[in-house]
């Protein structure tokens, strides 16, 4: 089964993908999770995506589509991948669809966490993530269970985003409602958008989510 996730900034696409990773053996693949390895290692595309990321701009849909082609060229999307932060244009979606009827496979579902814009500007100024283990957090809603301590490797480094402030979040959103969220209607008309309420606590969702996935939303 092949997915998207979709929704703004701070909407929960990552946790989504994680948890979705964990029970059912699909595989995330982040688009903004790459290009951050990509700007960390200092690869060609790195250096071309790090200013454009820190403005809370979009990367080229070339550089993207490319990476997300070699990705899905690699045996562990074969059984289900799960789309988080791409497609983000309407060339996006496009690509995406030819990438995938390359290789034989198809798309499911377009899963839309329906959010509300002003709570998720707090939701993403607050979060930040186990350096080890990529386990997420949030200054006021989910704090490690022990000061400094990861609750699920026991890491005591974490790390915050670079484009995680208010000033690139409310770039990043009003990037989102321009170009993102009209690649909508491309979906609808293929009859493949269900909406989850991304606001509701976090197991809500994933429940949510499974009714969709197990043909029950
Ligand atoms: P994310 O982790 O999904 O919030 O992405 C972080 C940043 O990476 C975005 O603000 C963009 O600058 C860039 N990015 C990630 N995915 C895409 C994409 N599909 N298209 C264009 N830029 C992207």
């Amino acid at each position: 089964m092949n997915i998207i996730l979709l929704g703004p900034p701070g909407a929960g696409k990552g946790t989504q993908a994680k948890r979705l990773e964990t029970e059912r053996g699909m595989v995330q693949l982040s688009t903004g999770d790459m290009l951050r390895a990509a700007v960390k290692a200092g690869t060609p595309t790195g250096l071309k995506a790090k200013a454009v990321m820190e403005a809370g701009q979009l990367v080229s849909d070339a550089i993207v589509s490319g990476i997300i082609g070699e990705r899905l060229d690699m045996a562990d999307t074969e059984t289900g991948a799960i789309f988080d932060g791409y497609p983000r244009t309407y060339a996006q979606a496009e690509s995406l669809d030819a990438l995938l009827s390359e290789r034989g496979r198809k798309l499911d579902y377009v899963i839309e966490l329906l959010v509300n814009e002003e709570a998720l500007v707090d939701r993403v100024e607050g979060r930040f993530t186990c350096a080890k283990c990529g386990e997420g957090y949030h200054d006021k809603y989910k704090l490690p269970k022990v000061d400094g301590v990861c609750d699920v490797c026991g890491a005591t480094e974490f790390k915050r985003r670079p484009d995680d402030n208010a000033e690139t979040v409310r770039t990043r959103m009003a990037e989102y409602r321009a170009k993102t969220a009209p690649i909508l209607p491309f979906y609808e008309a293929k009859g493949l958008v269900r909406r989850v309420d991304g606001m509701a606590d976090i197991d809500e969702v994933t429940r949510q989510i499974a009714a969709v996935l197990d043909g029950q939303g």
